[in-house]
């Protein structure tokens, strides 16, 4: 893993700017955690992102919008990609994280993959001390969350020597 400072906000934008050009389903961004950042490897997130916002298009044979949510409390970030979907039966749900797995029922047999998908996201998130996790509602639609732990504000009290009640020298980096 080639770990960096990155913008999750900038990935989707990119993400969503590749999809656009291929697909009918319309993608609403709503960011309200343009600012944080994240220490992560970009070409793996990217392949996170190509994955999930891929599944939620191609899973949604009649159309809909795809919504992407991002936001932040002070440790994590959070994003989901919604769609609008054939959804997913709860019983598979948890099966989906295991290579292969994918559903075979008369309303999917048509959509091509190879069920490796959801398995390399889920690899690729916990190497980030992520979590990646799926609601769905079968006929309705499909969210898929995942959080990315926020790269700590990087503030640094330095006592000198024997200088310990004295007020603190403080570093801030800040050149993201
Ligand atoms: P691959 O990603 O390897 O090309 P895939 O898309 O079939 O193949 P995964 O991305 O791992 O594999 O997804 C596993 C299965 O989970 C899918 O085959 C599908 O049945 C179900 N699934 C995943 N995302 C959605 C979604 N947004 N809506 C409905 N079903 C989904
Ligand atoms: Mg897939």
């Amino acid at each position: 893993y080639r770990m960096g400072k990155l913008s999750m906000s900038e990935m989707i934008i990119e993400t969503a700017e590749k999809f656009r050009t291929q697909s009918t389903h319309p993608i609403i961004i709503i960011d309200d955690a343009s600012d944080v950042v994240i220490e992560g490897d970009r070409e793996r997130l990217a392949q996170v992102l190509m994955n999930v916002i891929g599944n939620a298009i191609k899973f949604s044979p009649m159309g809909g919008n795809v919504t992407i949510s991002l936001k932040n409390d002070s440790k994590n970030l959070h994003v989901s990609v919604k769609d609008e979907g054939i959804g997913i039966p709860t019983e598979d749900i948890p099966k989906l994280f295991s290579k292969f797995q994918r559903i075979d029922n008369s309303s999917r047999r048509k959509i091509g993959g190879t069920g490796l998908g959801l398995a390399i996201c889920q690899e690729i998130i916990g190497k980030h001390d992520g979590r990646i996790w799926i609601e769905s509602q079968e006929g309705l639609g499909t969210s898929v969350h995942f959080e990315l732990p926020l790269l700590s504000e990087t503030t640094e009290y330095v006592y000198p020597e024997g200088a310990e009640g004295n007020p603190p020298v403080m570093i801030v980096e800040d050149d993201i």
